[in-house]
């Protein structure tokens, strides 16, 4: 029996007491944009639940669809009817007809929230129960973890029946904590670290990095297509590039080579607090992960956090490298992210940088620098491209690169 509408379930939202109308519109939102591909979808939402009525678009394409979306705990294809015992009890039989297999359990779960109806919820359980046991022959009844639960809800407007609950991807709609810049390299930690942080809500703008011409046009496509990979939790995200080439060749002239990593980092942060404030993001966001190299000790988070207090959300920071890659997998960005295509940080690597940098120390060398001039050349080269899903950049460089021979 073909579905009428979706109905989602809230996920942690719903224990949002007053800002919950916020989030459920930011979910709505999400849902609507998703959908885009199906026009005539209505999203329907209401203090407990979220209505997609389906108008003849096809129920398992829409909940393909709905599976990436942060914010939904569960969802379930429903069939609308009249508010007719009759009705309930046929419709009933008929659903799980079309799913039943011999040996296969089922209880019936009711909720009634029109108190007008003739039964009250144990009656309808009852009711649609004795229905399914006598319209199916050799079905059996378990009360507990049957395997077809018959959710049967009437409600003041029409009677809504279901028997199959889906997990969604649970979190918060995406948007509703607030925008944050993700340092994207082209690396397997924080393309994670994107995903993690807008599991918890946050929106995301990816800034990169690169120093054309030591690192290659491909490089940059590679980390354009990790953020492809991000867009099924978004829709679409504005992908910031920052030439740094400039800044990059300074430090090497200027900064003793035990303190360039050190100096360098600060001026991508510098670069991307920059880029948030114009952009009216609330933090940023990146994949640094504690003691995973020199850059990531404690003493040098502390260098070089010393040039924001804007609040740096680092999801993956306590986490092993295998469970990174775990995710890495699941979201399917560790294939591309391992293609060896050289980045501006690994071609200007010292031999040693310190693992122990002094605040004091990296300011001092600073004062070498022109670090106004700089920051503002390089906020003024800026590029800004959209990444919707289904564009591939590689690909199409690749392609580009067999049709010249
Ligand atoms: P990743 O796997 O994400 O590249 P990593 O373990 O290689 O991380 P680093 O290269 O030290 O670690 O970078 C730490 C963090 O700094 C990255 O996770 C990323 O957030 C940011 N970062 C590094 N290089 C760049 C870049 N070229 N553009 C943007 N952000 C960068
Ligand atoms: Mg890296």
């Amino acid at each position: 029996m073909k579905a009428t509408e979706i109905m989602i379930r809230y996920g942690e939202l719903s224990t949002k007491g007053k800002n919950r109308r916020i989030f459920i519109n930011q979910l709505a939102y999400n849902v609507k944009q998703s959908l885009h591909g199906y026009p005539k979808v209505k999203v329907r939402s209401d203090r407990d639940r979220m209505h997609l009525i389906l108008n003849g678009e096809d129920d398992r394409q829409v909940m393909t669809q709905l599976e990436p979306i942060f914010g939904i705990q569960s969802f379930s294809p429903v069939v609308r009817i009249e508010k007719d015992p009759e009705l309930i009890c046929q419709t009933a039989v008929e659903m799980v007809k079309d799913i039943w297999e011999p040996g296969k359990t089922f209880k019936v779960q009711s909720r009634r929230s029109d108190k007008g109806f003739i039964w009250d919820s144990n009656d309808i359980n009852k009711e649609v129960g004795a229905a399914i046991f006598h319209g199916i022959e050799g079905i059996q009844v378990k009360m507990v973890q049957p395997d077809i639960r018959v959710e049967v809800e009437v409600r003041n407007e029409a009677a809504y029946l279901s028997c199959e609950t889906i997990f969604g991807a649970a979190g918060l709609p995406v948007g509703s904590s607030g925008k944050g810049m993700l340092m994207l390299s082209g690396g397997i930690d924080s393309p994670v670290a994107g995903y993690l942080a807008m599991k918890r809500g946050v929106e995301i703008e990816a800034i990169h990095f690169y120093s054309p011409p030591y690192t290659s046009e491909q490089s940059l496509n590679k980390a354009k297509d990790l953020a492809v990979k991000l867009t099924p939790y978004v829709g679409k995200i504005q992908f910031i590039t920052v030439p740094f080439t400039e800044i990059q060749e300074e430090i090497k002239r200027s900064i003793p080579q035990g303190y360039w990593m050190t100096v360098t980092r600060r001026f991508m942060l510098r670069l991307t607090d920059k880029i948030r404030e114009i952009r009216h993001g609330l933090a940023i966001v990146n994949g640094e992960s504690l003691g995973q190299v020199a850059s990531q000790t404690m003493r040098s988070m502390t260098a070089i956090n010393d040039v924001t207090t804007t609040p740096i959300i680092r999801p993956v920071i306590t986490m092993d490298k295998s469970e990174i890659i775990e995710v890495a997998e699941k979201i399917d960005t560790f294939t591309l992210a391992t293609l060896p295509f050289e980045d501006c940080c690994t071609i200007f690597a010292p031999p040693e940088p310190k693992t122990k940098p002094k605040v004091e120390k990296v300011r001092q060398y600073e004062e070498r620098l022109d670090i106004d001039g700089l920051v503002s050349r390089a906020l003024e080269a800026i590029a800004i491209d959209e990444i919707k899903s289904g564009d591939s950049y590689l690909q199409a460089r690749t392609q580009e690169m067999d049709d010249l021979f």
